[in-house]
């Protein structure tokens, strides 16, 4: 919630606009970890776990693996129901390896966004009131 909370404030402050984003983190799109083994992964939560690597760094070129494809092209058009959501831009959808591990798969489940959404809009927003009547923008 700290992120909304800056994000509004940032908002309400500067006139910052929200940024949108369709994935969830970096894992689906720009993260690299490497193992001592060789392996490359790009979620901290699966680092070890070699069905979850996205590729190989032991020879002299790497080797990308299926799973690169896999997490790289996993975003908000890939849950029937974040596509509909209007919320989903905000959002980014569900974690990643929560969806690959099915933990999250059932249809009501949802990462709280909307809520925490409400939650962060309302207390940023009274805070920005605060600001205009004291000048004291507090944290
Ligand atoms: S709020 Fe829930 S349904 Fe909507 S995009 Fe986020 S995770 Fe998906």
């Amino acid at each position: 919630m700290t992120s909304l909370i800056n994000a509004f404030k940032s908002y309400f402050k500067n006139k910052n606009p929200y940024k949108l984003t369709s994935v969830s983190c970096n894992s689906q799109f720009g993260s690299f970890i490497f193992d001592p083994h060789g392996n490359i992964f790009s979620c901290m939560e699966i680092v070890g776990r070699k069905e979850h690597s996205i590729g190989n760094y032991t020879q002299k070129e790497i080797e990308w693996s299926a799973s690169k494809n896999k997490w790289f092209s996993h975003n908000i058009t890939k849950s029937t129901k974040c596509v509909k959501c209007k919320y989903a831009l905000l959002c980014g959808g569900k974690c990643a390896i929560k969806e690959f591990n099915k933990l999250n798969s059932s249809n009501n489940e949802c990462n709280s966004f909307p809520f925490l959404l409400n939650q962060a809009a309302n207390l940023s927003y009274n805070k920005y009131n605060q600001f205009i009547n004291t000048n004291n923008y507090e944290e």
